[in-house]
């Protein structure tokens, strides 16, 4: 029986990607030892390294005045080492409010500056984007930080804030590589990467040069940029096997087509769940502002919540796992990544129709 994993994260991952690991996983291109065993300084590992980025680089269009840094402490320590790092002397920054993951990041940088929450949508409880003509933006703000994809909400941006002169801040963890973006857009760019990209344990970060070495002199070493810019994120032990599985992802991708071939992927297979979703009259229904529906993150409730358990029984049982909302909201949530085939969603939908008429 096929298995489909429609996990929030820790994901799915492109099989072949997971094949070629393990064929390599004890020695790699005859090195006679496994990429967890090499020196982060030795010229395996540094190849492996350079040509992860190099791939990510031309996957993303990124400008030769960004940086990319292979960091760790997940999308969580950006949310403090963002303040840190972009307040540059400044005491405010701007933040759209637009659910969970937004609020988190919120919540971090209360703590080192002003936060004016420029944009929000808890008035109809986190279910759309907020147009852009609504922002309250200060121009004094040190930068403007949005969620483009929130994760349990399952609220996605589809267009990108034009915040002038001001830099703007992304958290792309659970939508980044899954549409192409403008790079040149962004002041800074960051993603966990255990949704698109890879294992968990590795964090990325792309982010213009000329916001990189503002932070405070006293801020710890390992929380400055700077550090990382100036080492090619190898000032202390990168998590060199995430690092690996990250540079097979990007080439499985480059592969298939890049990120124009993986967005076309997936708005079918978004159209797909979403649509039996809004024909089952009303047995599902997903509260997502159809405008502003993630095409990663799909969260949806049954007519019927006390149909709850034996949807996920009779889902497991059919291979389809993972599929239980966030504690925060309940229902079900199947996340579609990139790695997710189409088959998957075919497979779902599937279960989801023949679940329905036989309760509804
Ligand atoms: N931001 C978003 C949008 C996320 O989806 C997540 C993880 N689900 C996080 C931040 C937190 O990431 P991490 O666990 O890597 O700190």
């Amino acid at each position: 029986m096929a298995i489909y994993n429609f996990s929030a994260g820790p994901a799915v991952l492109p099989r072949e990607v997971l094949q070629q690991a393990q064929a390599e996983l004890i020695d790699w291109h005859g090195s006679g030892m496994s990429v967890m065993e090499m020196s982060h300084r030795g010229k395996e590992y540094m190849g492996i390294h350079a040509q992860a980025e190099a791939d990510l680089r031309e996957l993303m269009a990124i400008p030769a005045n960004y940086k990319v840094l292979f960091l760790q402490g997940g999308a969580h320590l950006q949310f403090s080492m963002i303040p840190f790092n972009l307040l540059r002397g400044k005491s405010s920054a701007d933040y759209a409010n637009t659910g969970e993951w937004s609020k988190k990041a919120i919540g971090e940088a209360k703590k080192f500056c002003n936060v004016n929450v420029a944009a929000s949508n808890t008035d109809r409880n986190c279910t759309y984007v907020p147009a852009f003509d609504t922002w309250k933006l200060d121009k004094d703000a040190a930068y403007v930080h949005y969620t483009p994809n929130e994760t349990i909400g399952g609220v996605e941006f589809n267009w990108i804030p034009n915040t002038g002169d001001v830099p703007l801040v992304a958290d792309m963890s659970s939508n980044i590589l899954s549409r192409p973006v403008d790079v040149w857009k962004f002041g800074l760019i960051y993603a966990g990467a255990q949704k698109n990209i890879g294992p968990a344990g590795l964090t990325l970060v792309i982010v213009r040069e000329d916001l990189v070495g503002h932070a405070d002199p006293r801020l710890p070493t390992m929380l400055d940029y700077k550090t990382h810019a100036d080492n090619e994120s190898m000032y202390n032990t990168p998590p060199t096997f995430a690092i690996y599985m990250a540079g097979l992802v990007f080439q499985w991708l480059k592969k298939n087509g890049g990120i124009g071939a993986m967005e076309r992927a997936n708005i079918a297979k978004a159209d797909l769940l979403y649509a039996a979703i809004d024909a089952s009259n009303g047995f599902y229904n997903c509260p997502v502002n159809k405008a502003d529906r993630s095409r990663m993150n799909v969260p949806f409730t049954l007519k019927d919540a006390n149909l709850d358990g034996d949807f996920l029984k009779q889902a497991d049982a059919r291979g389809l796992l993972q599929l239980k909302g966030h504690r925060s909201v309940g229902g079900m949530r199947a996340s579609i990544y990139n790695a997710m085939p189409l088959e998957g969603v075919q497979a779902l939908v599937g279960f989801m129709n023949e679940f329905a008429s036989k309760h509804g």
